[in-house]
């Protein structure tokens, strides 16, 4: 997954610095050397994060980062402060102005890499929830929130996970008045408190006693109910490798010991609004579920869902030309185990086959039922080797497990032919895309079914 990152500054050498790094991981760098170039610069090239400089003649960083959150064209754009001096009025300052992180100079590599990562990370999401925003907007439903629309962080409830009670009892003073925080010591080894699900956000210490605070970060972030749930971890200054494996564990942000007060009501600030916004536009694609965009049998999206989100995928290709990869996928000879077994018994296969492929798909991937046994996937940022990955592991999860019928004790076997097809010169528009998906599969077909071709 690469990414577009704008960086600013004022001074070429750190400039060049800065691209020299990136470009070794990698990623795609921009440049501007003042605050009114940058604007410009995200206006037309629409960057995935822009690195800024504080200090800069004429409009100074901070102006420049409440243009960019205080235009809701660019708001959604990850800003990262670079700060001359490790100076927490700074961080302050910048949290104030929107800025979603900073780092320091002179900048280290490992932070700087996981900081951007994490942004990428977290952009893609929120990107391709955007879009199905705007796509369920195109279905004219009044009663959807405007996407536009500022969320509240009133009433936010905060798990702190700290030993140490001196700690934990200035925390809780500090964050009065922003948030109810309820402390968890870990005596026992685990977390006690009760309905995980209900925090807005996790503060967790990672120097406990009875357990590492990495070890509790990575339970959150791998079960289904905590997962979405921002976690703020308690670092030691200058502790980096530990920092760094937080970071690739999914960790949302870090503050360092000794703990500012401002930095921390910023920060956690800062995080209620992200998770409050995730959980809307969530909310609004739940809503869009009980709305006539899915297929009764599957619960999959239908087909006139997935024609104008993939319109909106394409559109949004003129300004960021990103790979997109479709599967068209055919069940094998299914007319049969309707005459075998009962129109039924089809539609329980159906209902497997989509649960199945809605499992191994990963959060920014769409599954549509595209006509009777007919099923689309639509992959952003995905090109053709991967797809053809992603489509050769669905086949075998169809193949390699017999299906269970209610009427017969015996499972049947379901394979399934599929057409890979990625956006190139040839195929710029929605409709191209699924033509050139639906010439693969019938080319598997022909080949003989249970396989994947592409063309
Ligand atoms: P091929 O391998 O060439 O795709 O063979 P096939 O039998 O799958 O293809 P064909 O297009 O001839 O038949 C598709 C069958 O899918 C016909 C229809 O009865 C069945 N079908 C379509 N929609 C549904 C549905 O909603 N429920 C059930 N049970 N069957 C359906
Ligand atoms: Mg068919
Ligand atoms: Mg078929």
């Amino acid at each position: 997954m690469t990414a577009r990152i704008l960086v600013v500054d004022d001074v070429i050498q750190n400039v060049k610095l800065l691209e020299a790094k990136l470009v070794s991981e990698y990623f795609d760098v921009l440049t501007a050397m003042n605050g009114e170039d940058a604007l410009a610069v995200i206006e037309k090239e629409h960057p995935d994060i822009v690195l800024l400089d504080v200090m800069m003649p004429g409009m100074d960083g901070f102006e420049v980062c409440r243009r960019i959150k205080g235009n809701p064209k660019t708001s959604h754009i990850p800003v990262v402060m670079v700060t001359a001096l490790d100076q927490p009025k700074d961080r302050v300052a910048g949290l104030e102005a929107g800025a979603d992180d900073f780092l320091t100079k002179p900048i280290i590599d490992l932070p700087l890499f996981a900081r951007v990562r994490s942004l990428v990370r977290m952009k893609v999401l929120m990107d391709e929830l955007r879009l199905r925003e705007s796509t369920i907007q195109n279905f004219n439903i009044d009663s959807m929130s405007n996407p536009s629309q500022s969320v509240s962080i009133e009433n936010a409830r905060v798990l702190l996970i700290e030993d140490y009670a001196r700690v934990a009892d200035r925390i809780v003073n500090y964050m009065e008045g922003l948030a109810s925080v309820q402390i968890d010591n870990v005596a026992s080894g685990e977390i006690t408190a009760a309905n995980l699900d209900d925090y807005d956000l996790f503060i967790i210490s990672l120097n406990l006693q009875n357990i590492e605070g990495l070890r509790l970060c990575s339970q959150l972030r791998s079960n289904e109910n905590t997962r979405r749930i921002p976690i703020l971890v308690l670092v030691d200054e200058g502790n980096i490798s530990q920092l760094v494996k937080a970071m690739e564990l999914g960790v949302t942000d870090y503050i360092s010991r000794p703990i500012d007060k401002n930095e921390l009501l910023a920060r956690s600030r800062s995080q209620f609004r992200q998770k409050r916004y995730a959980d809307r536009l969530r909310q609004n694609t739940q809503k869009s579920i009980e709305l006539a965009m899915t297929d009764a049998v599957t619960g999959l999206y239908n087909r006139h869902f997935l024609a104008t989100h993939l319109d909106n995928i394409m559109l949004n290709r003129s300004t960021k030309p990103i790979e997109v990869s479709l599967l068209m996928m055919d069940l094998d000879k299914f007319k049969l185990v309707n005459d075998e077994y009962g129109h039924a018994a089809g539609d329980e296969v159906l209902h497997e086959f989509a649960r199945r492929i809605s499992r191994d798909i990963r959060n920014i991937d769409l599954a549509a039922r595209f006509g009777g046994e007919e099923f689309v996937i639509v992959m952003p940022e995905t090109n053709l080797e991967y797809a053809r990955f992603v489509a050769e592991r669905l086949r075998k999860s169809i193949a390699d497990e017999p299906f269970k019928l209610s009427i017969s004790t015996v499972p049947i076997q379901v394979t399934v032919s599929i057409g890979v097809a990625v956006t190139g010169k040839e195929n710029t528009t929605s409709s191209e895309l699924l033509i050139s998906a639906d010439k693969a599969l019938y080319k598997a077909k022909e080949n003989g079914r249970n396989q994947i071709c592409s063309l």
